[in-house]
């Protein structure tokens, strides 16, 4: 499926009508914005549906880069959302394709992100709700709890699961996390869920 057949299926009525805008992207910490605004960031694999999902909770075709090819996204990219806090979208990792070097310089760079900003408020793990967890996934999930910071694990691409494959995957989506919140850029489901999730999050801080 395009990425533009997602975009224009995915302006669910519970998306946030939010200015919102791409303000930097960063490739390196020396790049990052001044920490003045709270940060909402984003981890997954690569083409696991991050940026589909960012534009589905923002209502805003094509803001976020949506592509097939995996691996393209090597900088942390920040989008403004209502003049007061970021989304931030981490690369994607995982993808088996690129060189152990390059690996290795995506994961300095969202351990910067993870460990530097203080005003990181929420980290957003996204998952394919066809593949759930894998083995970078609770890497990854271990290190925000040893970090002890706050995270949800949302799986994606939900539409694409019949019932009988939704109950499988929804077993193995919580051997790693009590609840995943089910979502699917496509149909826009749980894309309010989520939103009340961050507002709780935002609300707390
Ligand atoms: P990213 O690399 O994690 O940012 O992933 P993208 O958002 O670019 O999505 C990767 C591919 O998956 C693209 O072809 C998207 O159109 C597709 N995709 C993303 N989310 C969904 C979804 O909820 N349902 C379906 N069917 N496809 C999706």
């Amino acid at each position: 499926m395009s990425a533009n057949s997602i975009e224009n299926k995915s302006r669910s009525p519970a998306a946030q009508k939010l200015f919102s805008e791409f303000a930097l992207s960063a490739s390196g910490p020396e790049q990052f914005p001044r920490q003045e605004y709270p940060e909402i960031a984003f981890l997954g694999r690569s083409n696991v549906g991050k940026s589909s999902l960012i534009n589905a909770l923002l209502g805003q075709k094509g803001l976020a880069y949506t592509s097939n090819k995996p691996g393209c996204t090597q900088a942390i990219n920040f989008y403004r959302v209502d003049n007061s806090y970021y989304f931030v979208d981490l690369p994607g990792y995982g993808y088996a394709r690129v060189s152990k070097d390059r690996t290795l310089e995506w994961k300095k760079l969202i351990e910067s992100y993870l460990l530097e900003r203080q005003v990181l408020e929420l980290s957003i793990l996204v998952l394919d709700a066809r593949r759930g967890w894998m083995e970078t996934d609770l890497d990854l999930k271990r290190w925000l709890e040893v970090h002890h910071r706050p995270w949800l694990v949302v799986a994606t691409k939900m539409d694409k699961l019949n019932q009988s494959e939704t109950q499988q995957s929804l077993a193995n989506l919580r051997r790693g996390a009590d609840e995943p919140m089910l979502c699917s850029a496509v149909t826009g489901r749980g894309v309010r869920e989520i939103w009340q999730a961050i507002s709780k999050t935002r609300s707390n801080q």
